[in-house]
């Protein structure tokens, strides 16, 4: 199953997509996942892509590509949940040619709708384990054991530079701009699926599970 998680920032996708991935053993490609391990490991892409991403710009629809493109050369499964991309009409289109050069297609969108006020508190009490990356919230979404991570037992985590205030305002106006279109894109095509992710948790999860079991 080809999944397509679509929202503004903070509003719950990489939780969600992480929730797939150990239910239901999605491989979750997430390019924003992908470009910050890029940064990570230093290289030379990595430093290029660094302040674009600290700014809240979009990194450019080549470098996007070819690192979707390779993600899913490796993928195990066919079972692929793709969550920030993509992320304009452009990115779109791309997306349908790359899947229809494999015989695949998209089977569903996810389209998390929010108030925006809501982001704000969630994405800044965002947190992250520096070891596997998994997503948490100082208020909403903590590790079962302070301090330790659910996933991997790490003990260090980091906030993101760019989940401030500031950058979350850049990236919503980009997301309106450039993201928001795709809502209507895939409506038309009739792939669209809409949930409520200002509830809770538990909530969206069962939400997500009920889009899951009609494929
Ligand atoms: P995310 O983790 O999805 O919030 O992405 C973090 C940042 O990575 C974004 O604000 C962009 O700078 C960059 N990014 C992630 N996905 C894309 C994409 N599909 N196209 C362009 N830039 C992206």
């Amino acid at each position: 199953m080809i999944l397509v998680f679509l929202g503004p920032p903070g509003c719950g996708k990489g939780t969600q997509s992480q929730f797939l991935k150990d239910t239901h053993g999605f491989c979750h490609l997430s390019t924003g996942d992908l470009l910050r391990t890029e940064v990570h490991s230093q290289s030379q892409l990595g430093l290029q892509i660094a302040s674009t991403i600290n700014n809240g710009l979009f990194v450019n629809d080549q470098i996007i590509l070819d690192i979707i493109k390779k993600s899913l050369e490796q993928a195990e499964t066919r079972d692929v949940l793709f969550d920030g991309f993509p992320r304009s009409l452009v990115q779109a289109k791309a997306l349908d040619n790359v899947l229809d050069e494999q015989n695949l297609k998209i089977d569903c969108v996810v389209s998390f709708s929010i108030a925006e006020d809501a982001l704000v508190d969630r994405i800044t009490g965002r947190f992250n384990c520096v070891d596997c990356g998994r997503v948490y919230h100082e208020k909403n979404n903590k590790p079962q054991v302070e301090g330790i991570c659910d996933t991997c037992g790490g003990k260090r985590f980091v906030s993101r530079e760019d989940d401030s205030k500031e950058s979350l305002e850049k990236r919503l106006k980009i997301y309106y701009e450039s993201t928001y279109p795709l809502i209507n894109y895939y409506k038309e095509k009739g792939l669209l699926i809409e949930i409520d992710s200002s509830q809770n948790l538990d909530n969206v999860k069962s939400q997500i599970v009920s889009v899951i079991n009609r494929f």
